[in-house]
């Protein structure tokens, strides 16, 4: 049975000036002590505007804490005002990018193709993608929740190799839990977790999906991040508000 390393990524979403994004990324540092990170690893995505500081912390003070983005435009170049390609994103040192976030697919009308798109360019540039899906509210009332995401799934891995999937980090974020407080239960999230780690074996092979770290995001604390990742098929969280405040965040971690 392969072992899974747990992967706590914080979503800064667009939140704190640029004082504030240095002094959480200190903060973090201080507080989890280096053997930590053999059992967990730790990531934060903040705006684009705080990586080049934040990777200036990391490798200055060879932390081993890992730092991605929000965002990757599918382009490589070009005229995309306001873009920023996964060559940038490389060269800065990312690990991680987040793709399909429920927030760029609802305000930025970002589709299935779009998700595929962005999924690729990512793993062509060496920058693993946090593949963001899950089901609003009205899906899971009418209990379409499994059926939904395994089709989210299906289209953004859309003509990847088991190889390159390997290289993906599914995350499981039901919109209806995103910033709402209304966390998921445990059972729940191993539901869909399950569910989409059982698509990538029937796509890809039961070794690929034995690797594919799959995360639950949507209003996790510390209070229950122990219950979540204490599920079989859930690997860590992506977790949002809770990743601003440094107690907290750190916290989280540490009971992950
Ligand atoms: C997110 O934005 O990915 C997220 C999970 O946010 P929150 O933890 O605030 O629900």
């Amino acid at each position: 049975m392969a072992s899974r390393q747990p992967l706590i990524a914080g979503n800064w979403k667009m939140n704190l000036n640029h004082l504030e994004a240095i002094a959480l990324v200190q903060r973090i540092a201080f507080s989890l002590p280096e053997k930590y990170y053999a059992k967990v690893e730790v990531a934060v995505l903040p705006p684009f505007v705080d990586i080049r500081s934040i990777q200036t912390l990391v490798d200055g003070d060879k932390l081993l804490l890992k730092y991605g983005a929000q965002d990757v435009s599918p382009h490589d170049s070009g005229a995309y005002t306001g873009d920023v390609s996964g060559p940038m994103l490389a060269k800065l040192g990312c690990s991680y990018v987040t793709v399909g976030h429920s927030e760029r697919r609802e305000y930025h009308h970002e589709d299935d193709a779009v998700v595929n798109a962005k999924v690729k360019t990512a793993l062509k540039h060496g920058v693993t993608p946090i593949f963001c899906l899950g089901e609003k509210v009205d899906v899971r009332e009418a209990g379409g929740h499994v059926a939904f995401c395994t089709d989210q799934l299906v289209a953004g891995l859309a003509g990847l190799t088991a190889e390159q999937v390997r290289n993906v980090v599914v995350a499981y974020e039901p919109v209806w839990a995103i910033g709402t407080g209304k966390v998921a239960s445990s059972a729940d999230a191993q539901e869909v977790c399950a569910a989409l780690r059982a698509k990538l074996a029937e796509l890809y092979g039961e070794d690929t999906a034995a690797v594919v770290r799959v995360l639950y995001g949507g209003s996790v604390k510390s209070g229950s991040i122990g219950e979540l990742i204490a599920q079989k098929d859930v690997d860590g969280a992506l977790v949002g508000g809770a990743s601003l405040d440094a107690d907290e965040f750190t916290k989280l971690c540490a009971l992950a």
